[in-house]
């Protein structure tokens, strides 16, 4: 290849990799040095990241039924609130007694209700609540 023709050709793979940054390209040839010593083609680098995908898509999935699973059950056991009648919402309460906790409360009921503000604050712990509720 002469060298006008080799320049022609240098400035023709410039603009159709222009995407890639310079580093990105060096990363490809290092990646595809690597996959030559290993003996992986392409083909198997599709297919494990396709592979990959489908199990994240799964755990996903798995991740949302029992989330689901979990709502479910809370609303069954939970106590429904007296203003409005949704179910409510229990949460622990991150800081100790102290300045930002006079009272000591421990665990915080909010209504799930979109249009309800009912809330309350209790000193009960948010397992032992948890386990009453589970067990009645
Ligand atoms: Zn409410």
């Amino acid at each position: 290849m002469c060298a006008a023709m080799r320049e022609k050709r240098v400035e023709e793979i410039r603009q159709k990799l222009s995407v890639f940054s310079f580093p990105r390209l060096q990363e490809l040839v290092t990646l595809s040095n690597l996959l030559e010593k290993e003996n992986i083609s392409l083909k198997e680098i599709k297919e494990f990241i396709n592979s990959f995908l489908e199990l994240q898509e799964i755990n996903r999935l798995r991740f949302d039924s029992e989330r689901e699973k979990q709502k479910k059950f809370w609303k069954k056991i939970t106590k429904k609130c007296p203003e409005c009648g949704k179910p409510l919402d229990l949460a622990p309460v991150g800081c100790s007694k102290g300045k930002a906790n006079k009272f000591g409360y421990k665990s915080y009921w909010s209504c799930s209700g979109e249009d309800c503000l009912y809330d309350k604050y209790t000193t009960r712990e948010f397992k032992e609540i948890i386990e009453e509720l589970r067990r009645r």
